[in-house]
């Protein structure tokens, strides 16, 4: 049921079925092929393959059947062409930025992003020669284009920010970044395609921690990049000098040029067959297993995420120690209008509320009572699975940032993240208004 083939299946059947067809006797379920490497007849067959004349497995490092899989399914989930699965999230965001961009190069990024993704930018990537500027949210279309530089290679952000749930206006960065011949890459992981598929609102390609709602139940690391398949390098090259590695010949690969030969999937093609065979952040065929029974349920865990979310706000928002609640579809919410436009039918199950205190020292102790007093809701580093969690950002995920740092990131003192999971609402309800009654 590969993307090309397959009839115009819907969310549900691609969630269910995508990317494996059974053939007479043989196990509905994918198998785990733990096998790193494929047998061939002749050493001609093998020579094909690596000069990436004939398509087939040939060492698990760069494809394994298993992986394959789960990369169709994510594929035609987020309507794009191809994927890659990856070792993490973070080797996803990686390998992205290395496709395209190398020392001396730039990038604009929202400064609203998971911590991760913005050491990696400030810190790692810098010290490789890459530099990026960070950005607010809701920078004008103008001040966007402000921030291009002549040697930007890409725009970068997050659907709906880890942990600040804040959006981005997809087709306002979409339409700068066309504009200037630059493709738009989209984190997608909180949303998951199953509320927004951003390649229809302008993002060129899609990254995702498939270790959070995609998987679901906690259960692996990995990661995903998406590629729509639209961004036309040959025109940006052409107009800018950029992303000549999809263009000039591959020295590596007997001389050949990416798009020329592979088209619309050349992004994809270069990052599993250049990138993921030098830098080796392979995923395993069991995370792929793992992933690929999680996302067989995705609509249904994602509709019940939202839905429990949507209650416990609306009960903290009206909650006297609670300072205020960011929940994007919540009325009052500075996004609800945009959360209109690009999440029509709900965000995700991930919220976060400022306990109450008189002054930032106050209100990052009170937020630590509420946690420790949780009786069902875990104490997690992770979001975006079953089970409720908790975490305080600025003791957290956060701790690396000055205070001058998370102000920028928009992490306030008493912040708590609340991921809300598949338990009965009534229950983990329950649970906060217990923690929360240690403040009175
Ligand atoms: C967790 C996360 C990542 C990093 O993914 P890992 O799988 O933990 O490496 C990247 N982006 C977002 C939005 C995340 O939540």
């Amino acid at each position: 049921m590969g993307s090309n083939n397959s009839p115009n299946y819907g969310f549900n059947t691609i969630c269910v079925r995508s990317g494996y067809q059974p053939g007479k006797g043989e196990p509905v379920v994918p198998p785990i092929v733990a096998s790193s490497t494929y047998r061939y007849e002749t050493t001609e067959q093998v020579h094909e393959l690596f000069d990436l004349q004939e398509q087939g497995f040939f060492y698990s490092r760069i494809d394994n059947p298993t992986v394959a899989v789960v990369e169709k399914r994510v594929a035609e989930l987020e309507g794009g062409v191809g994927a890659l699965m990856t070792s993490s999230g973070q080797a996803a965001t990686l390998l992205t930025i290395l496709n395209i961009a190398g020392a001396g190069d730039h990038l604009v990024a929202t400064q609203s992003m998971y911590g991760g993704s913005i050491n990696l930018m400030q810190h790692r990537l810098s010290n490789l020669g890459i530099a990026t500027t960070f950005l607010d949210n809701d920078v004008s279309a103008e001040e966007l284009a402000s921030a291009i530089q002549p040697n930007t290679v890409a725009l970068f952000g997050e659907t709906l920010s880890n942990p600040t749930l804040r959006l981005l206006d997809i087709p306002r960065w979409a339409q700068v970044a066309h504009k200037h011949h630059l493709p738009l890459i989209i984190d997608n992981t909180f949303p998951t395609p199953y509320f927004c598929r951003p390649f229809q609102l302008g993002a060129d390609i899609v990254t995702h921690s498939s270790t959070k709602y995609l998987d679901g139940h906690a259960l692996q690391i990995s990661g995903l990049i998406v590629d729509s398949g639209n961004f036309d390098w040959k025109l940006a090259y052409q107009t800018h000098g950029h992303f000549a590695g999809l263009i000039e010949p591959d020295v590596s690969y007997k001389g050949i040029s990416y798009v020329n030969f592979f088209g619309k999937i050349a992004f994809i093609v270069k990052a599993r067959t250049q990138l993921m065979r030098d830098f080796g952040s392979t995923a395993s065929p069991f995370s792929a297993f793992l992933l690929g029974n999680g996302l067989q349920t995705l609509s249904l865990r994602m509709q019940r995420h939202y839905e429990n979310a949507l209650q416990i706000a609306t009960v903290l928002e009206r909650h006297q120690q609670v300072a205020s609640v960011n929940f994007p579809a919540l009325p009052g919410n500075r996004y609800h209008k945009l959360a209109q436009q690009i999440l029509p039918n709900g965000c995700s199950g991930v919220l976060s509320f400022i306990v109450k205190g008189a002054n930032p020292e106050a209100e990052r102790a009170n937020a630590g009572r509420v946690i420790n007093a949780l009786k069902l809701i875990n104490i997690e580093v992770n979001v975006a699975e079953i089970r409720s969690c908790m975490l305080h950002p600025a003791t957290s995920t956060h701790r690396q940032m000055s205070i001058e740092e998370l102000q920028l990131a928009g992490i306030e003192p008493g912040l708590l993240r609340l991921s809300v999971g598949l338990e009965d609402v009534a229950d983990i309800q329950a649970d906060l208004l217990q923690a929360l009654a240690v403040l009175e």
